[in-house]
């Protein structure tokens, strides 16, 4: 299989994931995981991944003609929200056990009432967050965790455990990270993956549990730097404690694409963690 077929490889994999968003979703829900949509970024996956539950990002699908938003929601609400709604009347979330929301603009909370009398969810959460940075910002958003935290565990009728939630934090930043990674082969001239790409890589990876998503996205990070044709080397390093710059606590492998001229003296390679041990 040459390098090409292999990228088109992920790459379909992960269109087919963005155009049936609803595809793994509904897998799971058959095999008994419960399935929580939501809107927008502020909301705490993390204590819905450490119960068990997939967040599904709920996206509305601008491909179908609004046929009964309108008449529900002011004409001129966001045309993000209307497609949700839209979908949701259709059946398009018919999987979902509940949904929740951060209070994140005057639409959302105007649109909350509409969604939540019309969309008839069994369970249901709303997220308060701060629009300031005080000290009394973070004792309040820790409240609200807490509340967010508790109607969960109603929910799922389990409690979520510390070891669970860190392991989930984990995971959630591990996927931040590699996000972070996939926006910076967008910095080159020209990028390494085109902004429709990018789109659907998120389309996909927020549609899926956050273990698997982030399987994905190692998968298009690694596809990217081999298929790049500049590259002409790579690093592979692993950091072990935190005195060696590990910041995500469990075990994986920086794969470092490396180009010619991209340091003036590139002996030594990963000896340069520690600058003078450079050059030898
Ligand atoms: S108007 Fe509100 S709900 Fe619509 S896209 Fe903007 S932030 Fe989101």
């Amino acid at each position: 299989m040459t390098k090409q077929q292999q990228r088109g490889d992920i790459l379909a994999t992960v269109k087919e994931l963005s155009e049936n968003r609803d595809r793994r979703a509904r897998e799971l829900k058959k095999e008994g995981m419960k399935i929580v949509g939501y809107f927008h970024c502020f909301v705490p996956l993390e204590i819905l991944t450490a119960a068990d539950i997939l967040p599904y990002r709920m996206m509305g699908n601008p491909k179908e003609p609004l046929t009964v938003a309108n008449t529900y929601i002011d004409p001129a609400n966001c045309p993000y929200l209307k497609s949700c709604f839209d979908l949701a009347m259709k059946g398009g979330y018919d999987f979902l056990d509940g949904w929740t929301t951060p209070d994140s603009c005057d639409g959302m909370t105007n649109f909350d009432f509409v969604w939540s009398y019309n969309v008839r969810l069994p369970w249901r959460a709303w997220v308060n967050v701060p629009n300031c940075l005080y000290e009394e910002s973070f004792e309040f958003f820790k409240e609200e965790l807490a509340i967010f935290k508790l109607s969960v565990e109603k929910l799922i009728e389990a409690n979520i455990s510390d070891e669970d939630l860190h392991q989930a934090i984990d995971l959630h930043n591990e996927q931040r990270a590699l996000l972070r990674r996939l926006y910076d082969f967008r910095k080159p001239d020209p990028p390494l993956v085109d902004g429709s790409e990018v789109l659907q890589v998120m389309k996909a990876v927020t549609s899926l549990p956050i273990a698997e998503g982030n399987e994905l996205l190692k998968g298009v990070k690694e596809d990217i730097q081999i298929n790049s044709p500049d590259i002409a080397g790579f690093n592979i390093g692993i950091n072990v404690g935190k005195a060696a710059g590990q910041t995500i606590f469990h075990a994986h492998i920086h794969l470092i694409p490396r180009r010619d001229g991209d340091t003036l003296n590139p002996r030594g390679g990963v000896r340069g963690v520690i600058p003078n041990k450079m050059s030898y």
